[in-house]
């Protein structure tokens, strides 16, 4: 292993001041009780790049038990990594003991490799081997609390500064590892606005199946992280171009596969319109972005089942049903997301009906802001021409005060009215 390029403090612009606090001070603890300390990770590369990071992450040679020791507000988690979190109020810094190679490991911290894939990962080890064993060279950059040094093994440094995401060590073994590294690796490129080393382009696509032996909740989790990154429509798109979203969404992708381009277009807009809520800060409801990853499929499932006669009601909470124990496979969807995307779904059969009682319910009803948001996605994709109307008439009645909604409303709707007519015409003929 070649020697690291050692940067020190005069020529690389990471400044304490731009860390957090509360990891300068575990930092700076560890160090003060004789252990390594370093920043790294997302921490160190982003202040490189002049970023923000969105949290920062500590690695030491101190185990766990002994940084356990060193704080009061300090927990150990974690079964495939064991990792000290230190707690500070709800910033959390996560601090992991350097790790080793996981083939020269025996006894009882030992890692485990099953077909390729790492299961265990628990071998403590040098600085300089828990650099080799993280994913991409521009997250192995780190930042020594000693000396104020940015320390580099792999050549991230050079990567950062020609904006390459390259994989340190062998692609094609890394992601049999961990096949999750795939998605990572498209999350940074999109975040980070970096190109990604030719090796990992011919790769992805052909590693994309590994996928689907990765638990469905560890893939929720990195969907989110995916679509929440505020790239979402950026990270859409490499998904797709490598082969990657099928083995996420696979009723989503055969949606894509027809003639009909609406359902890309659909699930385009919702990345976009994330992207955009995020930029101003307003909050993402993972429901909304499932219900919307899921839509062309609800849609066409629903679709199909009407044209064999069933009613629109009971088609889609077929559609619905059908499509989320589908899903499921792929990407677990806790309990708590799966209702408010069935009534965000819902609803959209119920917008259509413009009549008094049921829109001024409707109006009430907690989740009617996300159904509206849908609907108005809906038209954005340009699902269908009449929808333009239905999204002004609402987003009009929300402006107008009880008389105004009242107004706006028509009193019975077209059918039940025809049946009253039927009814009176019935009593008049008894008569
Ligand atoms: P961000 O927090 O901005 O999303 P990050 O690079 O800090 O990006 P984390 O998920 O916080 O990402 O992980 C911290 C570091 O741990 C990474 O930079 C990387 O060095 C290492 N790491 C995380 N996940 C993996 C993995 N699956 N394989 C190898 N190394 C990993
Ligand atoms: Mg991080």
């Amino acid at each position: 292993m070649t020697d690291p390029l050692i940067i020190p403090r005069a020529e690389h612009g990471v400044s304490r001041k731009a860390i957090s606090p509360n990891a300068v001070k575990v930092l700076y603890r560890l160090k003060d009780a004789g252990f390594a300390a370093y920043l790294v990770g997302g921490g160190v590369r982003d202040l490189l790049l002049g970023g923000h990071p969105k949290d920062f992450d500590v690695a030491t040679d101190a185990h766990p038990d002994e940084v356990y020791k060193l704080f009061r507000n300090c927990r150990l988690i974690g079964r495939r990594f064991r990792l000290a979190h230190v707690h500070f109020g709800r910033e959390i810094i996560e601090v992991a003991t350097f790790r080793g190679h996981h083939d020269q490991a025996e006894g009882e911290n030992e890692s485990r490799v099953e077909n390729g894939m790492l299961v265990r990962d628990n071998v403590y080890g040098t600085l300089v081997e828990d650099a080799w064993r993280r994913d991409f060279t521009i997250n192995a950059l780190y930042y020594n609390i000693a000396d104020f040094s940015v320390v580099d093994y792999t050549g991230g440094l050079q990567d950062l500064q020609t904006r390459t995401l390259r994989m340190i060590g062998d692609p094609e073994v890394r992601f049999q590892e961990d096949p999750v590294r795939m998605l990572r690796a498209i999350r940074f490129a999109a975040k980070l606005d970096f190109r990604l080393a030719n090796e990992l382009t011919e790769l992805l696509p052909q590693q994309a199946h590994l996928l689907d032996v990765i638990s469905s909740a560890r893939l929720f989790d990195e969907v989110l992280k995916l679509f929440l990154s505020g790239h979402a429509e950026k990270t859409f798109d490499l998904l797709l171009r490598y082969g990657l979203f099928q083995h996420l969404f696979a009723q989503t992708a055969d949606a894509f596969s027809g003639e009909d381009t609406y359902a890309e277009r659909f699930v385009r807009q919702a990345m976009r319109n994330t992207d955009a809520r995020i930029q101003v800060g307003k909050p993402i409801n993972p429901a909304f972005l499932y219900a919307a990853l899921l839509w062309p499929s609800v849609h066409w499932h629903t679709t199909q089942l009407q044209n064999t006669g069933m009613p629109p009601m009971p088609a889609m909470t077929q559609a619905c049903r059908e499509v989320l124990d589908q899903q499921i496979s792929q990407t677990a969807i806790p309990k708590r997301f799966r209702l408010p995307m069935k009534e965000i779904w819902m609803m959209q059969l119920r917008l259509p009906h413009r009549e008094c009682r049921r829109s001024l319910r409707l109006l009430e009803t907690p989740r009617f802001r996300a159904g509206y948001d849908f609907l108005l996605l809906r038209h954005q994709a340009g699902e269908d021409e009449t929808l333009a109307e239905l999204c002004d008439w609402w987003t009009e009645i929300q402006t107008k005060d009880e008389a105004g909604r009242l107004a706006m409303c028509r009193p019975i709707s077209p059918q039940a009215s025809g049946k009253k007519r039927r009814r009176r015409k019935a009593k008049v003929k008894k008569a």
